[in-house]
Protein backbone atom coordinates (compact mmCIF):
# COMPACT_ATOMS: atom_id res chain seq x y z
CA UNK A 1 0.00 0.00 0.00
CA UNK A 2 0.91 3.40 -0.43
CA UNK A 3 1.98 5.03 2.33
CA UNK A 4 0.23 8.80 1.73
CA UNK A 5 -3.15 6.75 1.51
CA UNK A 6 -2.16 5.85 4.98
CA UNK A 7 -1.32 9.23 6.54
CA UNK A 8 -4.83 10.67 5.10
CA UNK A 9 -6.35 8.20 7.34
CA UNK A 10 -4.84 8.97 10.57
CA UNK A 11 -2.30 9.57 12.13
CA UNK A 12 0.63 7.05 11.63
CA UNK A 13 3.42 5.27 13.68
CA UNK A 14 6.54 4.13 12.09
CA UNK A 15 10.15 3.04 12.72
CA UNK A 16 13.43 3.29 10.90
CA UNK A 17 15.76 0.69 11.26
CA UNK A 18 19.48 0.51 9.40
CA UNK A 19 20.79 -2.51 7.67
CA UNK A 20 23.74 -4.75 9.26
CA UNK A 21 27.46 -4.23 7.57
CA UNK A 22 27.76 -6.91 5.10
CA UNK A 23 30.16 -8.94 7.12
CA UNK A 24 27.59 -9.61 10.12
CA UNK A 25 24.31 -11.30 10.19
CA UNK A 26 21.10 -10.00 9.61
CA UNK A 27 19.16 -12.31 11.89
CA UNK A 28 19.44 -9.72 15.16
CA UNK A 29 17.63 -6.97 13.04
CA UNK A 30 15.34 -9.76 12.00
CA UNK A 31 14.50 -10.63 15.09
CA UNK A 32 14.05 -7.18 16.42
CA UNK A 33 11.81 -6.82 13.34
CA UNK A 34 9.38 -9.24 14.63
CA UNK A 35 9.09 -7.45 18.08
CA UNK A 36 8.30 -4.07 16.04
CA UNK A 37 5.74 -5.32 14.11
CA UNK A 38 4.01 -6.71 17.39
CA UNK A 39 3.52 -2.89 17.96
CA UNK A 40 1.46 -2.48 14.73
CA UNK A 41 3.66 0.18 12.80
CA UNK A 42 2.37 1.77 9.86
CA UNK A 43 5.47 1.12 7.97
CA UNK A 44 9.25 0.37 8.97
CA UNK A 45 11.92 2.27 7.24
CA UNK A 46 15.22 1.06 6.10
CA UNK A 47 18.56 3.44 5.71
CA UNK A 48 20.65 3.38 2.46
CA UNK A 49 24.76 3.87 2.94
CA UNK A 50 27.07 5.83 1.89
CA UNK A 51 27.57 5.42 -1.40
CA UNK A 52 25.22 2.69 -1.84
CA UNK A 53 27.87 0.97 0.38
CA UNK A 54 25.02 -1.30 2.29
CA UNK A 55 22.56 -1.42 -0.77
CA UNK A 56 22.99 -5.36 -1.32
CA UNK A 57 21.47 -5.12 3.27
CA UNK A 58 19.40 -2.37 2.41
CA UNK A 59 17.32 -4.37 -0.69
CA UNK A 60 17.43 -7.39 1.94
CA UNK A 61 16.12 -5.66 4.95
CA UNK A 62 13.16 -4.51 3.03
CA UNK A 63 12.25 -7.19 1.06
CA UNK A 64 11.87 -9.11 4.53
CA UNK A 65 9.30 -6.17 5.90
CA UNK A 66 7.51 -6.34 2.68
CA UNK A 67 7.17 -9.64 2.59
CA UNK A 68 6.69 -10.08 6.28
CA UNK A 69 2.78 -9.16 5.49
CA UNK A 70 3.12 -6.94 8.80
CA UNK A 71 3.27 -3.44 7.38
CA UNK A 72 4.81 -1.55 4.88
CA UNK A 73 8.44 -1.24 3.58
CA UNK A 74 9.83 2.70 3.10
CA UNK A 75 13.19 2.08 1.78
CA UNK A 76 15.72 5.21 1.79
CA UNK A 77 17.41 5.56 -1.35
CA UNK A 78 19.87 8.44 -2.18
CA UNK A 79 21.42 10.54 -5.25
CA UNK A 80 24.87 9.69 -3.45
CA UNK A 81 26.85 7.11 -5.49
CA UNK A 82 23.78 6.84 -7.77
CA UNK A 83 23.91 7.84 -11.54
CA UNK A 84 20.63 7.27 -13.62
CA UNK A 85 21.34 3.67 -14.58
CA UNK A 86 21.92 3.24 -11.02
CA UNK A 87 18.57 4.90 -9.92
CA UNK A 88 16.70 2.62 -13.16
CA UNK A 89 18.25 -0.28 -11.94
CA UNK A 90 16.98 -0.14 -8.10
CA UNK A 91 13.70 0.92 -9.13
CA UNK A 92 13.48 -2.64 -10.81
CA UNK A 93 14.95 -4.96 -7.94
CA UNK A 94 12.29 -2.41 -4.94
CA UNK A 95 9.74 -3.05 -7.48
CA UNK A 96 10.47 -6.90 -8.34
CA UNK A 97 10.37 -7.05 -3.89
CA UNK A 98 7.38 -5.35 -3.90
CA UNK A 99 8.39 -2.22 -2.39
CA UNK A 100 5.70 0.78 -3.04
CA UNK A 101 7.67 3.36 -0.89
CA UNK A 102 10.90 5.13 -1.65
CA UNK A 103 12.45 8.16 0.74
CA UNK A 104 14.64 10.33 -1.65
CA UNK A 105 17.37 11.70 -0.47
CA UNK A 106 20.74 13.72 -1.19
CA UNK A 107 22.09 10.94 1.15
CA UNK A 108 25.01 11.95 3.54
CA UNK A 109 28.90 12.43 2.02
CA UNK A 110 31.04 9.92 3.70
CA UNK A 111 34.50 11.39 4.72
CA UNK A 112 36.25 13.37 2.20
CA UNK A 113 33.57 13.54 -0.69
CA UNK A 114 32.62 16.81 -1.61
CA UNK A 115 29.74 15.69 -4.32
CA UNK A 116 27.27 13.26 -4.67
CA UNK A 117 29.16 11.58 -7.34
CA UNK A 118 26.30 11.06 -9.31
CA UNK A 119 23.73 12.28 -11.63
CA UNK A 120 21.89 14.15 -9.28
CA UNK A 121 23.03 17.09 -6.84
CA UNK A 122 19.95 17.10 -4.97
CA UNK A 123 16.89 14.93 -3.93
CA UNK A 124 14.00 17.55 -6.01
CA UNK A 125 16.53 16.01 -9.11
CA UNK A 126 15.78 12.66 -7.92
CA UNK A 127 12.07 12.81 -7.26
CA UNK A 128 11.59 14.00 -10.46
CA UNK A 129 13.45 11.57 -12.19
CA UNK A 130 11.90 8.85 -10.67
CA UNK A 131 8.43 10.49 -11.16
CA UNK A 132 9.32 10.53 -15.19
CA UNK A 133 9.88 6.36 -14.57
CA UNK A 134 7.17 5.04 -13.01
CA UNK A 135 4.03 5.92 -10.98
CA UNK A 136 4.48 2.72 -8.87
CA UNK A 137 6.17 4.68 -5.82
CA UNK A 138 4.71 6.94 -3.40
CA UNK A 139 7.63 9.12 -2.73
CA UNK A 140 8.68 11.05 0.72
CA UNK A 141 11.36 13.48 1.17
CA UNK A 142 13.55 14.99 4.11
CA UNK A 143 12.50 18.28 6.04
CA UNK A 144 14.85 19.63 9.05
CA UNK A 145 12.43 21.65 11.47
CA UNK A 146 15.90 23.87 12.54
CA UNK A 147 17.02 23.88 8.98
CA UNK A 148 19.71 21.56 7.14
CA UNK A 149 22.83 22.49 7.84
CA UNK A 150 24.05 23.75 5.17
CA UNK A 151 21.07 25.79 3.97
CA UNK A 152 21.55 29.38 4.95
CA UNK A 153 18.37 30.02 6.61
CA UNK A 154 15.07 28.25 7.51
CA UNK A 155 13.43 30.34 4.61
CA UNK A 156 16.02 28.84 1.73
CA UNK A 157 15.61 25.53 3.10
CA UNK A 158 11.97 25.57 2.69
CA UNK A 159 12.46 26.62 -0.89
CA UNK A 160 14.10 23.49 -1.21
CA UNK A 161 11.01 21.89 0.14
CA UNK A 162 8.84 23.81 -2.06
CA UNK A 163 11.11 22.45 -5.20
CA UNK A 164 10.94 18.37 -3.46
CA UNK A 165 6.91 19.06 -3.31
CA UNK A 166 6.55 20.29 -6.57
CA UNK A 167 8.71 17.42 -8.11
CA UNK A 168 6.23 14.87 -6.81
CA UNK A 169 7.19 13.72 -3.42
CA UNK A 170 3.71 12.79 -1.32
CA UNK A 171 5.07 14.17 1.98
CA UNK A 172 7.70 14.61 4.40
CA UNK A 173 9.74 13.42 7.51
CA UNK A 174 11.59 15.44 9.57
CA UNK A 175 14.90 15.63 11.05
CA UNK A 176 14.99 14.60 14.78
CA UNK A 177 14.06 17.82 16.75
CA UNK A 178 14.10 18.56 20.11
CA UNK A 179 11.89 21.48 20.38
CA UNK A 180 8.43 21.05 20.13
CA UNK A 181 8.68 25.51 19.80
CA UNK A 182 10.88 25.43 16.77
CA UNK A 183 9.23 22.13 15.00
CA UNK A 184 5.78 24.10 15.26
CA UNK A 185 7.80 27.70 14.04
CA UNK A 186 9.21 25.59 11.17
CA UNK A 187 5.59 23.94 10.37
CA UNK A 188 3.68 27.58 10.20
CA UNK A 189 6.54 28.95 7.91
CA UNK A 190 6.38 26.41 5.45
CA UNK A 191 2.61 26.25 5.86
CA UNK A 192 2.27 30.38 5.13
CA UNK A 193 5.09 29.42 2.38
CA UNK A 194 2.51 26.92 0.45
CA UNK A 195 4.49 23.58 1.88
CA UNK A 196 0.79 21.67 1.20
CA UNK A 197 2.28 18.31 1.87
CA UNK A 198 1.60 16.33 5.71
CA UNK A 199 4.69 15.95 7.59
CA UNK A 200 5.93 13.32 10.03
CA UNK A 201 7.93 14.24 13.34
CA UNK A 202 11.10 12.41 13.14
CA UNK A 203 11.87 11.59 17.12
CA UNK A 204 15.01 9.99 18.16
CA UNK A 205 14.39 9.05 21.79
CA UNK A 206 16.84 10.35 24.57
CA UNK A 207 18.49 7.86 25.90
CA UNK A 208 22.28 9.00 27.09
CA UNK A 209 24.05 12.49 27.15
CA UNK A 210 26.91 11.45 24.97
CA UNK A 211 24.26 10.35 22.27
CA UNK A 212 22.60 13.78 22.62
CA UNK A 213 25.50 15.52 21.99
CA UNK A 214 26.77 13.88 18.70
CA UNK A 215 23.01 13.46 17.25
CA UNK A 216 22.35 16.35 17.57
CA UNK A 217 25.74 18.25 17.16
CA UNK A 218 25.87 16.15 13.70
CA UNK A 219 23.25 17.02 12.36
CA UNK A 220 22.70 21.09 13.59
CA UNK A 221 19.80 20.63 15.68
CA UNK A 222 19.77 22.69 19.05
CA UNK A 223 19.41 21.42 22.42
CA UNK A 224 16.47 23.31 23.98
CA UNK A 225 16.68 24.91 27.56
CA UNK A 226 14.13 22.11 28.85
CA UNK A 227 16.86 19.03 27.19
CA UNK A 228 20.27 21.28 28.44
CA UNK A 229 18.42 20.97 32.36
CA UNK A 230 17.74 16.92 32.06
CA UNK A 231 21.50 16.92 31.23
CA UNK A 232 22.29 19.27 34.36
CA UNK A 233 20.33 17.04 36.24
CA UNK A 234 20.70 13.97 35.70
CA UNK A 235 23.81 13.83 33.43
CA UNK A 236 26.39 11.95 35.64
CA UNK A 237 23.62 8.93 36.07
CA UNK A 238 23.36 6.63 33.22
CA UNK A 239 20.40 5.50 34.58
CA UNK A 240 18.79 8.45 35.90
CA UNK A 241 19.40 9.98 32.59
CA UNK A 242 17.70 7.48 30.76
CA UNK A 243 14.66 7.90 33.24
CA UNK A 244 14.33 11.61 32.67
CA UNK A 245 14.93 10.96 28.94
CA UNK A 246 12.38 8.32 28.56
CA UNK A 247 9.53 10.82 29.97
CA UNK A 248 10.62 13.81 28.18
CA UNK A 249 10.32 11.83 24.76
CA UNK A 250 6.53 10.55 25.58
CA UNK A 251 6.01 14.12 26.38
CA UNK A 252 7.73 14.98 22.86
CA UNK A 253 5.54 12.46 21.30
CA UNK A 254 2.06 13.35 22.59
CA UNK A 255 3.14 16.61 21.90
CA UNK A 256 4.12 16.64 17.96
CA UNK A 257 0.48 14.16 18.24
CA UNK A 258 -1.38 16.76 19.62
CA UNK A 259 -0.41 19.84 17.70
CA UNK A 260 -1.24 17.68 14.50
CA UNK A 261 1.67 16.01 13.41
CA UNK A 262 1.16 13.93 10.24
CA UNK A 263 2.61 10.60 12.18
CA UNK A 264 5.45 9.50 14.42
CA UNK A 265 8.58 8.05 12.62
CA UNK A 266 10.75 6.72 15.63
CA UNK A 267 14.57 6.55 14.82
CA UNK A 268 14.90 2.88 17.03
CA UNK A 269 19.15 2.34 16.34
CA UNK A 270 17.91 -0.90 15.72
CA UNK A 271 16.78 -1.31 19.25
CA UNK A 272 13.50 -2.50 20.57
CA UNK A 273 12.72 -2.31 24.19
CA UNK A 274 13.52 1.64 24.45
CA UNK A 275 11.02 2.33 21.65
CA UNK A 276 8.63 0.08 22.89
CA UNK A 277 8.26 1.90 26.18
CA UNK A 278 8.02 4.98 24.47
CA UNK A 279 4.98 3.79 22.44
CA UNK A 280 3.05 2.04 24.99
CA UNK A 281 3.86 4.70 27.66
CA UNK A 282 2.91 7.82 25.05
CA UNK A 283 -0.18 5.55 24.66
CA UNK A 284 0.22 5.35 20.70
CA UNK A 285 -0.37 1.50 20.92
P1 LIG B 1 18.38 18.02 -0.30
O1 LIG B 1 16.91 18.17 -0.30
O2 LIG B 1 19.07 17.89 -1.61
O3 LIG B 1 18.97 19.27 0.51
C1 LIG B 1 20.35 19.36 0.85
C2 LIG B 1 20.76 20.82 0.99
O4 LIG B 1 20.71 21.49 -0.27
C3 LIG B 1 19.84 21.64 1.91
O5 LIG B 1 20.65 22.61 2.53
C4 LIG B 1 18.85 22.30 0.95
O6 LIG B 1 18.36 23.52 1.46
C5 LIG B 1 19.68 22.49 -0.31
N1 LIG B 1 18.95 22.24 -1.54
C6 LIG B 1 18.00 21.31 -1.77
N2 LIG B 1 17.61 21.31 -3.06
C7 LIG B 1 18.35 22.26 -3.66
C8 LIG B 1 18.43 22.72 -5.01
N3 LIG B 1 17.68 22.20 -5.99
N4 LIG B 1 19.33 23.72 -5.29
C9 LIG B 1 20.13 24.23 -4.32
N5 LIG B 1 20.08 23.83 -3.03
C10 LIG B 1 19.21 22.86 -2.71
N6 LIG B 1 21.32 9.98 4.62
C11 LIG B 1 21.80 8.84 4.06
O7 LIG B 1 22.93 8.84 3.50
N7 LIG B 1 21.08 7.67 4.07
C12 LIG B 1 19.85 7.59 4.64
O8 LIG B 1 19.22 6.53 4.64
C13 LIG B 1 19.30 8.78 5.25
N8 LIG B 1 18.05 8.80 5.80
C14 LIG B 1 17.52 9.98 6.27
C15 LIG B 1 16.18 9.99 6.76
C16 LIG B 1 15.62 11.18 7.22
C17 LIG B 1 14.19 11.16 7.72
C18 LIG B 1 16.39 12.38 7.23
C19 LIG B 1 15.79 13.66 7.74
C20 LIG B 1 17.69 12.38 6.75
C21 LIG B 1 18.27 11.19 6.26
N9 LIG B 1 19.57 11.14 5.74
C22 LIG B 1 20.08 9.98 5.20
C23 LIG B 1 20.42 12.34 5.80
C24 LIG B 1 20.32 13.18 4.52
O9 LIG B 1 20.77 12.43 3.41
C25 LIG B 1 21.19 14.41 4.74
O10 LIG B 1 20.61 15.26 5.69
C26 LIG B 1 21.55 15.17 3.48
O11 LIG B 1 22.61 16.07 3.80
C27 LIG B 1 20.41 15.98 2.88
O12 LIG B 1 19.47 15.19 2.27
P2 LIG B 1 18.15 15.84 1.59
O13 LIG B 1 17.47 14.75 0.86
O14 LIG B 1 17.37 16.60 2.59
O15 LIG B 1 18.87 16.81 0.56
Amino acid sequence: MKIIDRILKKQTLSFEVFPPKSDKPLEPLMSTLERLYALSPDFISCTYGAMGSNKGRNLEVVTAIQESGECDALSHYTCVGNCRLDVEDALADYSNAGVENLLALRGDFPAGVVGTDGDFSHADGLISFIRSKTDRFCIAAACYPEKHLLADSLDADIDALLLKQEAGASYFISQLCYSVENYLRFVDKARKRGVTLPIIAGVLPLLKKDGLVRMTLSNGCSIPAEVAALVGRYGESEESFRAAGHEFTVSLVRRFLAEGAAGIHLYTLNRYEDVADVVLDAGIR
